[in-house]
């Protein structure tokens, strides 16, 4: 483990805030963009084309896009569930990369989406075309891989078997969220490495909520278990506001944190990370989730 490089994606401006009561400005999301890629970030997740009404503080989806600054070598993400999603994000024209959502179970893939497990995995099939259409990378995350709001446990092989149907659109890479934050890391270890397997060569990324103190330790074991990219959001923020009890993402700062202290490296600066984590903290007038930013530097020259 230790002197290997992993991917790092900053989902804080999408799934940070998505659940956030009290509407962020777009100047601060933007901010909080470029304050993400002075961090280190070169895949950013910078919104969802979602319905407003569904997901009010997504409602600035184009005005993001529209501020987006020019920064070499950063891929911008644009999170979308359908086609008319996909066509909102191609015609912003600022977007990289479209991410594709489906979702394991039906239960949790009607209420977050409005379609059957099926139905969103052929509508992110179709997702990743439109994208490679437009020159675009298209990727895609299973929803709820490790546990359902409603449904409760998740088969194992479901997931492994979406991913398979999924390769054969050939995205960039597939990704397994644990939505609600129920999974633990022997689960984590188990479906990974089949999913790797399944999907080879494609790489594997993975997305973690705390809901439950395990985040951390689950993306440990997905990075041994052979996942090549880390999805965080910056201060532990996070939710979902169609899952019942979703709680933060992990924390950009403490996966980072946790990683350099292994010798895994993410191309990321725990110094700027913290500053961010500052600033961001100001911005919701609250103590944010994220544990590092709370703690005394250790050691001390990392973090002055
Ligand atoms: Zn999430």
């Amino acid at each position: 483990m230790s002197g290997r490089r992993i991917g790092f994606v900053e989902v804080g401006p999408r799934d940070g805030l998505q659940n956030e009561k009290t509407l962020v400005s777009t100047a601060d999301k933007l901010e909080l963009i470029r304050r993400s890629i002075a961090a280190g970030a070169r895949r950013i997740e910078v919104t969802s084309f979602v319905n407003p009404k569904r997901v009010p503080q997504m409602a600035d989806a184009e005005a993001v896009c529209a501020g987006l600054p020019d920064a070499a070598g950063v891929s911008y993400i644009g999170l979308v569930m359908n086609a008319k999603g996909a066509e909102r994000a191609i015609a912003t024209g600022r977007l990289h990369e479209l991410g594709a959502v489906c979702v394991s179970t039906d239960g949790f893939a009607i209420a977050n989406q409005a379609q059957t497990s099926d139905e969103s995995l052929t509508a992110a099939s179709s997702i990743i075309a439109m994208a490679k259409a437009a020159g675009l990378k298209g990727q895609v995350t299973i929803g709820a891989s490790f546990g359902c709001p409603f449904e409760g446990e998740v088969s194992e092989d479901r997931v492994v078997a979406m991913a398979a149907a999924l390769a054969k659109a050939d995205p960039a890479e597939i990704a397994l969220a644990d939505t609600i934050g129920v999974a633990d890391p022997a689960h984590v270890s188990r479906l990974v490495k089949r999913v790797v397997q399944a999907i080879a060569p494609l790489p594997v990324r993975v997305h973690f909520h705390n809901t439950r103190g395990t985040g951390n330790a689950n993306v440990w074991a997905a990075i041994e278990a052979g996942a090549s990219v880390v999805d965080a959001a910056l201060g532990g923020l996070g939710g979902c506001p169609f899952a019942p009890g979703a709680a933060g993402n992990v924390a950009s700062e403490d996966v980072v944190y946790m990683l350099h202290r292994a010798g895994v490296d993410t191309g990321m600066d725990l110094a700027q990370l913290i500053e961010a984590n500052r600033w961001l903290s100001g911005v919701m007038d609250r103590k944010l989730p994220a544990m590092v930013a709370q703690a005394p530097a250790f050691p001390k020259s990392v973090q002055e």
